[in-house]
């Protein structure tokens, strides 16, 4: 399964990947947003969030053991 994480140091609080994706993204204490694992499901919305990151501040990668 992928996973995503945020750049907390990029990450400007903007809530954006939370609406997009709700299942992946949420916004933590901080207000700086977490990621997790990708559901397949939510793979398309999660790539759209982190197409329009207006920081770039989401990655994903993937781990085959998952
Ligand atoms: S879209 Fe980017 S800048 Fe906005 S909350 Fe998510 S990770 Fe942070």
């Amino acid at each position: 399964m992928k996973r995503a994480s945020v750049d907390a140091a990029l990450c400007v609080s903007c809530g954006m990947c939370a609406d997009v994706c709700p299942e992946v993204f949420s916004l933590g204490e901080s207000h700086r947003a977490n990621g997790g694992p990708v559901p397949e499901a939510a793979l398309a919305a999660a790539l759209d969030a982190m197409a329009d990151c207006p920081v770039g501040a989401i990655a994903l990668s993937t781990n085959d053991e998952d």
